[in-house]
């Protein structure tokens, strides 16, 4: 099983890091089986970087095997949803783009690709190309807003654009990409992520 993560996604979510707003193609990376961390249990803080950040994003798993998968048909390619956070370990992140190294100890280290509870798309209200909308709390407070409408690259284009690279097989996971208002995360802290206002992501750092 592997995670494929998508960067620059969202135009507002470039602004706030000062990079271009829209990308041409989707911006790639990956994460292993072991950065998964699911059924609420805590994030811990590691202690090989000072600046953990929270991305909530929108989480589509894969139900199919597929390669060279075209966008007319990507939609029967997946068949669940859910909110995630892709915890970036931020201050490794500059100074890895710094030395002109990759993004993986920063982004792909263990319990980074945390996972809510799976909805399937068949209980959704509207479809997910018709635009969702997803928000993540930190202590309560909203942090992040997003809704699939707004991505610059759609899911469907993702998950072709994917394809032609990595074959996809069932269970696979996409994280599609963070909207603005990502931010630090400390110890005891809460995140909660909601689709629609559906609660499906609910952890603690600890
Ligand atoms: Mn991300």
């Amino acid at each position: 099983m592997k995670i494929i993560c998508v960067g620059w996604n969202y135009p507002l979510h470039n602004k706030e890091m000062q990079r271009a707003l829209v990308t041409e193609e989707p911006t790639l990376f990956m994460k292993p089986d072991s950065a998964l961390l699911k059924d609420g249990k805590p994030f811990y803080l590691p202690d090989f970087a000072e600046r953990f950040e929270y991305e909530g994003e929108l989480v589509v798993r894969i139900c199919r095997l597929g390669k060279d998968i075209s966008e007319k048909f990507a939609s029967r390619y997946y068949d669940a949803v859910t909110v995630g956070v892709d915890m970036t370990a931020r201050d490794l992140q500059a100074r890895l783009r710094a030395a002109g190294q990759p993004w993986e100890l920063a982004k792909a280290f263990d319990n980074s690709a945390i996972i809510g509870d799976f909805i399937p798309v068949a209980e959704l209200e509207t479809p997910l190309s018709e635009g969702i909308d997803f928000r993540l709390d930190l202590n309560g407070e909203t942090v992040q807003r997003g809704n699939s409408r707004e991505m610059t690259h759609s899911i469907d284009r993702i998950i072709a654009y994917a394809s032609r690279y990595f074959t996809l097989k069932m269970g696979d996971l996409i994280f599609t990409g963070t909207p603005a208002g990502v931010g630090a995360v400390k110890i005891n802290d809460r995140l909660q992520g909601y689709l629609a206002d559906r609660e499906v992501l609910d952890f603690s750092i600890r």
